[in-house]
């Protein structure tokens, strides 16, 4: 199978119907053999009765549909897990993305061996709430990250070679650094590509305002997992050894002052006396109980992840 479409949806009844047509229409026209994977992220609309009935006139669709909504993450791990075509496309049910991108996407990642092509959607249309927190989210990503070409990396449309998604797991709100992960994992040919980006037709969008604290938080966590991306709890204890030797320097030069004062015969000037002894005090104490921290964590970590733990209600 050459392609496999991957598609993660909440509530997007009204375009379902367009939008598998249009893919459809894109793939026989170029001659592509291919599958549609409809995510249902656990709708409240019709959306899996339309699915459903899609998929009767349509054997190319493959539905799945969560217990309840898991997250856009969550529903692109699960395509993933069982895509079959050679190159797997991601791509927004709102019809914000093109179908028409797709035989460009698929020749750079099969004629031009990338692991990624990564959609841009260089003229957007959302309000400015929406794309500034972006541009901030792409500029930090680019630095952290050392993926310098990309200025997109939220953008639902990408394709991947079949390898790239079978090695990397997407959990938690990382849909947006997918191609971060990606590096991490050993795949370095990442490339991208201008793509039209069209005004929502119908619903509304699922992603708000808080979305700008919650990717700033992500920005922050996916740092340090990257950073100690083997022993994330390093952290905490490297934090914890800092701290402890701060406040030991801090105490050893109050004695090594006191002594110094001694020999000068200097009045005698008790180390306690000095507000920054009780600082060092609990630089040390703090310090401690943060290496303490960590390593507890680690250990406890050592036996669970919070990974995935969707449930599937049912597929077609
Ligand atoms: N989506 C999802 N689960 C969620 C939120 C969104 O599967 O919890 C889907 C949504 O239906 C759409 C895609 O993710 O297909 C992008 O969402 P949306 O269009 O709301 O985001 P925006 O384009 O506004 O950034
Ligand atoms: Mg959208």
């Amino acid at each position: 199978m050459d392609i496999s479409v991957v598609i993660p949806l909440l509530d997007e009844e009204e375009s379902l119907p367009e939008l598998t047509n249009w893919i459809r229409e894109v793939m026989n026209r170029n001659g592509f053999s291919y599958e549609i994977i409809l995510v249902d992220d656990g709708s409240t609309d019709n959306s899996w009765d339309v699915i459903e009935q899609l998929k009767t006139s349509h054997p190319n669709i493959r539905g799945i549909k969560f217990r309840r909504n898991y997250g856009k993450s969550a529903a692109l791990n699960v395509g993933f897990e069982t895509a079959q075509g050679n190159v797997v496309i991601t791509m927004d049910a709102d019809l914000q993305d093109s179908p028409d991108e797709i035989p460009e996407l698929y020749r750079r990642i099969v004629d031009e061996r990338f692991d990624i092509i990564s959609g841009w959607k260089q003229k957007r249309y959302d309000p400015i709430t929406k794309t500034l927190p972006t541009k901030l989210f792409n500029a930090a990503t680019r630095q952290m990250s050392g993926i310098k070409n990309l200025h997109d990396f939220n953008c639902g449309l990408k394709a991947y070679k079949k390898d790239v998604v079978k090695s990397i797991e997407v959990y938690g709100e990382m849909h947006r650094y997918i191609p971060v992960i990606a590096k991490w994992a050993g795949f370095r040919r990442i490339g991208e590509q201008v793509v039209e980006h069209r005004a929502r037709k119908y619903g509304k969008t699922k992603f708000g305002l808080s979305r700008f604290i919650n990717g700033f938080l992500d920005l922050l966590s996916i740092f340090f997992v990257g950073k100690f991306a083997k022993r994330p709890m390093h952290f905490f204890g490297t934090m914890g050894v800092l701290s402890f030797f701060a406040g030991m320097i801090i105490t050893i030069w109050l004695i090594a002052d006191k002594l110094v004062d001694i020999s000068h015969g200097v009045k005698y000037r008790n180390v306690t006396d000095q507000p920054l002894f009780y600082i060092a005090l609990v630089a040390i104490i703090v310090g401690f109980q943060l290496f303490l921290t960590g390593f507890i964590a680690e250990l406890v970590s050592r036996n669970s992840t919070e990974r995935n733990s969707y449930q599937i209600d049912r597929t077609v």
